[in-house]
């Protein structure tokens, strides 16, 4: 045989088998003019959208598109026109004759007459309504969002920002990707360039802190890698915890306003009674174990009944501020605590001081209201005095085991009180010592 048939390479296909080619395959193959009209098709897009390629023809792609879709879609497809570039990954969703929605991937390149003017587009559209929904819902939670979050390369420009993410940059004008991160966020941009060297090193990032733009956002970056390994950007979740690091400091200050009325008297700014209970306890306990004197002094307002009742309740309580802030005025030590015990009585604890120290302490105490000159009828001196009540509790052995701290308190407090009452017998307007041995 001398008539050998040349076998068909791949540069000789005859038309009908190109036409297979174009008509029997997985993807549709279209061209549209430079108004975006659809001019040539094959035949998939009748098993893609349920059209004959003569019904699309004239038609445009965002005919397909339901409701809100075609304008999502029409935004990013005309920024690609005007650059009139190829692309490739465009994702959409469509509605077929039968009213299903399908979703497509779109790539094209541009067509240009040989006065190099664009006259439409070619390209192809591949049905991925699987995984497209998905990236579509993916793209949608992303997009919405309240939290703030972007991809940042290592040259630092912006990959990916969502909604919120643009919106905490200040809504910058243009194309996002454009955008140098290192010039919206110069401050932040150094701690991402450690952040990688950090990944690099197969190091953890911590998440952290930072101000921006007056508002305190808690901020976590994370590696993404490339297939081989390498780190190649950041994607960093963005939380505004400004309202709630406020709410904290409010609570924290509330606590503290709290703790000093549950610590303090409204009146006079004093320690209350339930302090300083807590106060002689720890008090008792310290002189034990260091074994020093701890005394105590309380201390009543002689004749204030009758003050009360000769100028009325309201002098009488400008009268306490008065008592309070000269007894607080008495030279002692800053571990020395005065404090309003009861109506017109105060209690002053003195560690590491013995009867006698106690003693003279009380005696500047008295001449700390003396001093006052507060004008009291019912008083022998004519002016308003205080008897004070020393009794000091001897710290030079153990803590009695068999005998609560509370009994040791209430004990020393009432020597304090037995030699108030002596003071108040003896005339008022002076000092005196409890000489009782402290009690079992
Ligand atoms: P003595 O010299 O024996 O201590 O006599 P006194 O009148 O001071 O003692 P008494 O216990 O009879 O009266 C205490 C008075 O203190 C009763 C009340 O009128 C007054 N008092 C107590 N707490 C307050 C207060 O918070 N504000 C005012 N204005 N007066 C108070
Ligand atoms: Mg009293
Ligand atoms: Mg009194």
């Amino acid at each position: 045989m001398t008539d050998k048939k040349k076998p068909s390479g791949p540069h000789e296909v005859d038309v009908q088998h190109l036409l297979d080619l174009l008509n029997h395959n997985s993807d549709w193959i279209w061209e549209v003019d430079a108004a975006g009209r659809y001019t040539w098709l094959s035949e998939v897009v009748t098993d893609m959208l349920g059209f004959t390629p003569e019904e699309v023809v004239g038609t445009t792609p965002f005919d397909y598109m339901p409701p809100g879709e075609a304008e999502r879609v029409a935004g990013a497809f005309l920024a690609i026109v005007e650059q009139q570039i190829p692309f490739s990954g465009l994702v959409n969703r469509n509605q077929r004759a039968d009213g299903q929605i399908v979703v497509l991937e779109t790539s094209g390149i541009p067509l240009f007459d040989e006065q190099g003017n664009l006259r439409g587009y070619r390209g192809m559209d591949r049905n991925i309504s699987t995984l497209g929904e998905r990236v579509l819902q993916l793209e949608t939670i992303y997009d919405t969002t309240p939290v703030a979050l972007c991809m940042i390369d290592r040259m630092g420009r912006l990959v990916m920002a969502n909604k919120a993410m643009i919106h905490l940059l200040g809504n910058v004008e243009g194309n996002i990707n454009d955008q140098l991160f290192s010039t919206l966020m110069p401050v932040c941009w150094a701690a991402f360039r450690r952040d990688f060297a950090l990944a690099d090193g197969g190091g953890e990032i911590s998440s952290r802190e930072i101000i921006w733009a007056g508002n305190i956002y808690y901020i976590h970056p994370v590696p993404v890698h490339d297939a081989a390994g390498n780190v190649v950007g950041l994607s960093v979740t963005w939380i505004d915890v400004t309202e709630r690091r406020q709410a904290e400091l409010e609570l924290a200050n509330a606590n503290e306003v709290l703790q000093h009325h549950a610590q303090h008297d409204y009146l006079t700014g004093l320690y209350n009674r339930r302090y300083m209970d807590e106060c002689l306890t720890r008090a008792i306990v310290r002189a034990y174990q260091q074994r020093y004197s701890l005394s105590v002094c309380l201390a009543d307002i002689d004749y204030f009944k009758d003050f009360n009742d000769s100028k009325g309740h309201q002098a009488g309580d400008e009268c306490l501020r008065e008592v309070a802030c000269a007894l607080s005025s008495v030279r002692r030590r800053p571990e020395d605590s005065v404090s309003r015990y009861g109506g017109e009585e105060f209690l002053v604890i003195l560690p590491r001081t013995d009867r006698h120290a106690a003693q003279a302490i009380a005696e500047r105490l008295r001449e700390s209201v003396d001093a006052l000159k507060i004008p009291n009828a019912a008083s022998p001196t004519g002016y308003l005095t205080m008897s004070i009540g020393v009794a000091t509790l001897e710290g030079n052995e153990r803590l009695p085991e068999d005998k609560p701290l509370p009994i040791i308190a209430s004990g020393l407090i009432r020597q304090a009180d037995n030699a108030l009452y002596s003071a108040k017998n003896n005339g008022r307007n002076r000092v005196v010592a409890s000489l009782e041995p402290e009690e079992n």
